[in-house]
């Protein structure tokens, strides 16, 4: 029978393992072990992946689905497997529904000038939230001021929870879009998102949902959430940069005009008339990220293998560690304290500035992001104008996170 040490030991065993798949993490800076803790912003590259675009470049390199060639045909193989990891990672119904994009933000502009263009006009209203990233208030923003239409906002509370009562109460019947993020790049805050899309839904509006910092913490399934379209970029997902994901279900992609025009999207063309390829490549003009592509499958199988369970354990017991010991420290203030939070914390330290307290802790190997975060109308609604934030990922320790609060003290000493 396993008793309860062999079970930590069985967990101790699988961290280090982990631990040694990112060798970015054994990095000293500036003499000192790194600490990365700005994971939010961007995760680290397990050697599986790194791997993984190596062999692509010296093994496959070609351009994909135009050659007849051998390498050719291995680079669309392993491109479009990669499409079809993605459908099952997420649970969509088809790959067709699966765009390869640059990212969450180029995502979010796809849907926006093309669903967007056609259905929206004068008067009409969009939904977002205060606590959106600027990805997902801007391009709803100029398209409103092109079209003439307008932004409506869900408020939130102190805890940094959206009000429900008000998200409700914003539908009308020229309501025609809802874009909401799934987890706050700056509070934390999970959404409880198959709400927030059944009330869409029961007033027959379509919904985007911005998975950006969700995708990479818990297990996601757009088939039972029943959202239109939901987007997410690779590099938070411990995969490269310059890829990302929109999924879209078929009934809204297939009405959709093509984004941009160029090769792969076309079915024919003259200089009459140009037909359009099918899903999902009429939304894939030009050559794609293809190593960035193949190498999301290899980030895919990673974190499968990783599995959500340690994933979800570690990073809840990072959260309630860190939540703890920056508690614990009087003049440290954390902003978002939603009763459901992912692994990050955002604060304010007295009078210090956060870019401050950034470079001190940077000098010392701890890496965390200060600023707004690309979320300036949240920032408002605290009365901040930057925090601080440090964000974990199941390759982080409890260690780690005391290291943070001492160095934290000694900078609140120093300037007090
Ligand atoms: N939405 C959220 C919630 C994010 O955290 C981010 C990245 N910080 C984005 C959108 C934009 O992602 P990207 O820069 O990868 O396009």
């Amino acid at each position: 029978m396993e008793t309860f040490s062999d079970i930590k030991i069985e967990a101790a065993t699988q961290y280090q393992k982990i631990r040694d798949d990112f060798p970015i993490l054994k990095k000293l800076v500036y003499g000192k072990p790194l600490i990365y803790l700005d994971n939010a912003a961007t995760t680290q590259k397990p050697l599986q992946v790194i791997k993984k675009i190596n062999d692509y470049y010296t093994e496959l390199n070609s351009n994909i689905h135009r050659g007849v060639h051998h390498l050719s045909e291995k680079a669309s193989k392993e491109y479009e497997d990669s499409r079809n990891k993605v459908r099952d990672f997420i649970n969509a119904e088809k790959s067709e529904e699966i765009i390869f994009t640059r990212g969450t933000t180029v995502a979010i502009n796809l849907v926006v000038s093309t669903y967007g263009r056609k259905n929206i006009s004068k008067g009409d209203e969009i939904i977002i939230s205060t606590m959106e990233h600027h990805s997902n208030i801007v391009p709803w923003q100029m398209l409103c001021e092109e079209k003439g239409a307008i932004l409506k906002v869900v408020p939130i509370d102190d805890q940094g929870d959206l009000i429900l009562e008000e998200y409700v109460k914003l539908f009308n019947e020229r309501t025609r879009f809802v874009s909401l993020v799934h987890i706050s790049n700056s509070l934390g805050t999970i959404n409880p998102v198959k709400e927030l899309i059944e009330i869409a839904h029961k007033n027959q509006v379509p919904i985007l949902i911005d998975g950006a910092q969700a995708i990479q913490h818990m297990p996601v399934d757009v088939k039972e959430l029943d959202c239109d379209f939901y987007v997410f970029s690779a590099h938070k997902l411990y995969s490269p940069s310059g890829v990302g994901v929109l999924y879209g279900k078929e009934k809204f992609l297939e009405a959709m005009p093509p984004y941009q025009g160029g090769g792969d999207m076309i079915r024919s063309v003259t200089f009459e008339k140009t037909l359009y390829n099918d899903l999902p490549f009429k939304f894939e003009a030009g050559t794609p990220n293809i190593e960035g592509a193949i190498g999301l499958g290899a980030g895919i199988d990673y974190l499968l293998s990783v599995g959500f369970d340690f994933v979800m354990a570690q990073e809840n017991n990072l959260l309630a560690h860190a939540t703890q010991v920056l508690s614990a420290i009087p003049e440290v203030r954390i902003i978002g304290k939603a009763l459901k939070k992912s692994s990050l914390i955002s604060f304010v330290v007295g009078d210090i500035h956060p870019h401050d307290i950034g470079s001190l802790l940077d000098r010392q190997g701890i890496a965390i992001r200060t600023g707004h975060h690309c979320t300036q109308p949240l920032m408002q609604r605290f009365g901040v104008p930057a925090t601080s934030r440090a964000s974990f990922s199941f390759y982080n320790s409890t260690e780690e996170i005391d290291f943070l609060a001492v160095e934290l003290k000694k900078i609140i000493h120093m300037f007090s």
